[in-house]
């Protein structure tokens, strides 16, 4: 086999293993936590805390309607079962009930608002809830994808490297290494010649580099230094 064409299945070889290592990196970025996750998550902590301060309101609010009930029930009792005989002091425990009376008022309307609120945290909760067992599920889903590619893309590369090494024991360390100067500068190492032309430059090739390359010596271009390859 000419030269040539060995440093050009070498370069075959190196840019499938450039291909694999560039999707395996990519892969390996989209596993693990996903940052909608973890945000999903957060938010529905975040909406809980918000409910239980809510419902702890809601049962302060109960005990204190409670006890004012209580405190206006004995009042009353006072009130109405004629012990008290004094009217000035009649008076003013009916103020004190008429007061106790407008503090309750004020209670169950505060306790209607936390009861709306509490109802409206817990639809949130719910929508929330539903949205994040969705997303883990599409999750767990792409990750166990993910991890196929990873574990295929691995097998990959170890074929290729293997490959490689076969491949480039079969070229002359000097050609190897001329090979890998071009290729860390220019990408690509080695170019087809196509109608006369290098295809790495563009250029028209002299009748001297076309021979040589037909010839299956190592050429490089006199333009562009990459090495010749015709098929
Ligand atoms: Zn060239």
């Amino acid at each position: 086999m000419i030269l040539a064409k060995r440093l050009y299945e070498l370069q075959q070889i190196d840019l499938e293993i450039q291909k694999t290592q560039e999707l395996l990196d990519e892969v390996n970025r989209q596993l693990g936590e996903s940052e909608t996750l973890v945000r999903a998550r957060a938010e529905l902590l975040a909406k809980e805390e918000h409910l239980a301060e809510i419902d702890k309101q809601q049962r302060d609010v109960e005990w204190e309607s409670e006890d004012l009930r209580s405190s206006i029930a004995q009042m009353s009792k006072k009130l109405y079962d004629g012990k008290i005989k004094n009217p000035k002091e009649l008076l003013s425990l009916e103020q004190e009930v008429k007061l106790f009376k407008a503090k309750l008022k004020q209670k169950e309307d505060s306790l209607l608002d936390l009861m709306a609120e509490v109802e409206e945290e817990q639809g949130k909760i719910k929508l929330v809830t539903e949205r994040l067992s969705k997303l883990e599920g599409e999750w767990q889903q792409e990750q166990k994808v993910l991890a196929q590619q990873q574990a295929e893309a691995e097998r990959q590369l170890a074929d290729f490297s293997q490959k490689r090494q076969v491949s480039a024991s079969e070229v002359a360390p000097q050609s190897l290494e001329l090979y890998e100067r071009i290729r860390l500068r220019k990408g690509q190492a080695v170019v087809k010649v196509e109608q006369g032309r290098c295809q790495g430059c563009r250029l028209n090739l002299s009748m001297r580099e076309l021979q040589q390359a037909r010839a299956g010596d190592v050429v490089q271009c006199s333009s562009c230094g990459r090495i010749l390859y015709l098929s």
